[in-house]
């Protein structure tokens, strides 16, 4: 559960995008399978993949920087054509705009971590005119080991020079969990969020 202590001495506030600031529009399974055409054509091998991670760390292991290149770009592309249809998560943004209001430390700095690429993150900010509230982002492109592999709150954590218990991590799924498990940073569910923000708007 979170409360107001949960965020004592926090130094940097962590948030997913999608699903925990804004729902994206996109049919993921449809993009799954045309990263999936794309690889079989390429390596003459054909790989059902599980996840776009899981498809991506395929071209990783090729060691196939240009490739790596080209997959950013689809996935970018596919992500960013629905975007007007984006659903903002209003207790997210609110509690964005106003963190003063919740015990949160002067100072601290939000941040991004998102399996997103980087411009679905900026263009989703900007249309809920919260941009500005963010400090680092970090996307899809900024690693290349993902979620739920500790890297990303890693590069979070070393770009600030503070330590893990410094920082805290929202998010909406299992693998946000286990993220923020892996690199030993205080993780939440969107719902805690949530709770906590209609809480703190009754009183
Ligand atoms: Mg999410």
């Amino acid at each position: 559960m979170l409360k107001k202590s949960s965020f004592k001495d926090k130094k940097v506030l962590v948030f997913d995008l999608d699903g925990t600031i804004v729902k994206l529009n996109v049919n993921w399974k449809e993009l799954k399978q045309i990263l999936s055409e794309r690889y079989s054509n390429i390596y003459n091998t054909s790989c059902q993949f599980n996840s776009i991670s899981g498809c991506l760390s395929y071209v990783v292991s090729k060691d196939d920087k240009k490739e790596l290149e080209n997959f950013f770009d689809i996935i970018r592309e596919f992500e960013v054509k629905n975007i007007d249809n984006n659903t903002p998560i209003e207790e997210s943004i609110y509690f964005i705009k106003y963190k003063n209001e919740f015990g949160i430390d002067d100072g601290a700095k939000l941040a991004i971590l998102s399996l997103n690429t980087r411009k679905t993150v900026i263009e989703s900010l900007k249309k809920e005119k919260i941009l500005d509230k963010f400090d680092f982002i970090v996307g899809r492109e900024d690693v290349r080991r993902w979620k739920p592999e500790p890297e990303g709150l890693v590069i979070i954590k070393n770009h600030y020079g503070i330590k893990s218990d410094e920082m805290l991590y929202i998010g909406d799924m299992r693998k946000d969990m286990l993220t923020g498990d892996n690199a030993g940073v205080d993780t939440y569910l969107i719902d805690d969020l949530i709770q906590y923000v209609k809480d703190h708007k009754k009183n």
